[in-house]
């Protein structure tokens, strides 16, 4: 990666954690779950509305690091309109790309690809998957309550 490209990456994640989209309660969601990074002190709880099995709306209150508050406001900009297949499609490719042997590339990643960087830094990768974590729960056992231990 040039480092033109890194900065850019960096502003981008800088901007999410200053202004994160969808930072919001929402009152009318019909799932909801809370997720907790015991390792960096990371908590958010996601809202989602399903209609006819797409997400119609997806927001989130918490308070966490730069990694954490970026990657969820991301996540809430690209799950709008997707089904729950088409979400968990997205996490596993996300988390390919963070965490697993080798980036995926079957799965469109837009812009969550500015968290790429996250996997040279094995401590953060919790903070960038904790909202995932938290809405995959939220879509399977409404109410419950994510960990990444
Ligand atoms: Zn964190």
């Amino acid at each position: 990666m040039t480092a033109d490209l890194r900065d850019l990456y960096q502003e981008v994640i800088l901007d999410h954690n200053k202004r994160p989209r969808n930072f919001r309660k929402m009152e009318d969601a019909d799932r909801k779950a809370d997720g907790h990074n015991p390792l960096c002190g990371d908590k958010v709880t996601v809202y989602v509305k399903m209609e006819d099995g797409i997400i119609r709306d997806v927001s989130f209150v918490g308070s966490g690091c730069a990694i954490s508050t970026a990657s969820a406001s991301l996540m809430t900009e690209l799950l709008k309109g997707k089904t729950e297949e088409e979400a968990g499609a997205l996490f596993q490719g996300f988390r390919d790309m963070v965490a697993g042997p080798a980036p995926s590339t079957h799965v469109d990643l837009g812009k969550l690809k500015v968290l790429a960087g996250v996997r040279e830094f094995p401590a953060r990768v919790k903070c960038a998957t904790l909202a995932w974590h938290t809405v995959k729960t939220a879509l399977e056992h409404p109410g419950g309550t994510a960990s990444t231990e």
